[in-house]
């Protein structure tokens, strides 16, 4: 089986992958106007001011939407199937992230609490999951 495919950092992205690499999580914050772009873009998508920093946020959050994976878009993840695909809303900040729901697919349900959980895969790049979490910081 092909190894799954990594992302491909920019040098606008590479704090972010860096980042889950070293077990935090980031996200791009505009300094005029307190919005959070995410993916990272050079200019806020609210103000259109330049001024980003890489803020650490809360680790937890609530699913927005999810849909559920049946067929691998790549044989990299033909083992992996069914799995859910989910977009949280993170707490503390006014934008969603996407990735992988942890668990059965079967379970999960717009609306649930999510925790950010990361896992290193080379010195500059993590991935981050989203884990069925316990709602404590509802
Ligand atoms: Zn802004």
């Amino acid at each position: 089986m092909p190894d799954r495919p990594l992302p491909h950092p920019t040098a606008l992205s590479a704090p972010f992958w860096q980042a889950l690499a070293d077990d935090r999580f980031v996200l791009l914050k505009c300094e005029d106007c307190g919005h959070f772009v995410h993916p990272p873009r050079h200019l806020c998508g609210r103000c259109h001011g330049s001024s980003l920093h890489w803020q650490p946020v809360a680790r937890t959050g609530t699913l927005y939407s999810y849909t559920v994976v049946h067929r691998a878009p790549s044989p990299a993840f033909a083992a992996e199937v069914p799995y859910a695909v989910g977009l949280a809303d993170v707490d503390g900040t006014d934008t969603r992230v996407m990735s992988n729901v942890l668990g059965d697919p079967a379970a999960v349900t717009v609306g649930m609490p999510v925790e950010v959980v990361t896992e290193r895969r080379t010195d500059e790049i993590g991935l981050f999951f989203l884990r069925p979490g316990s709602g404590a910081a509802r």
